[in-house]
């Protein structure tokens, strides 16, 4: 399973990237908006996450974007813990799902343990085209 993992925080994504790993993901990394979009474009992935706030284009208008020219890759958002707007931005965007991010501050990310509560099964959202039924509006 190959996965793309769009997050400009290095530390965040080294840890996000080494506990995929962990679990024999194939993972490729993009830290802007406009070079994740093309590599998404480019190349078959099973999954993406996605970041909301990055360097130029934002993970919203990724998904977007993604989902207008038809491609239907499972796509994750990575969304702050306590941002429900987000949430529901992401989805109506046509994320898939979300996953919260376990930490919010450099401060607090120095002092969690190196595991995170990142799902060790991520292999659901390839097979399942659609997880939440209100995902697949048009955007
Ligand atoms: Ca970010």
């Amino acid at each position: 399973m190959r996965i793309l993992l769009v997050e400009d925080e290095r530390k965040l994504s080294a840890i996000i990237k080494r506990s995929l790993k962990e679990s024999n993901y194939a993972v490729d990394l993009a830290d802007n908006g406009d070079e994740a979009l093309f590599i998404a474009e480019s190349n078959p992935y099973d999954l993406i996450i996605l970041d909301i706030m990055l360097p130029g284009r934002d993970g919203i208008s990724i998904c977007r974007n993604l989902r207008k020219k038809q491609n239907d890759v499972p796509i994750l958002m990575l969304t702050a813990r306590d941002d429900e707007e987000d949430k529901i931005t992401g989805l109506d965007s046509g994320a898939d799902d979300y996953i919260t991010k376990p930490f919010s501050s450099p401060e607090r990310e120095a002092i969690i343990p190196k595991r995170t509560s990142f799902p060790s099964d991520l292999s659901k959202y390839a097979s399942a085209p659609s997880i939440l039924s209100f995902c697949s509006s048009t955007g």
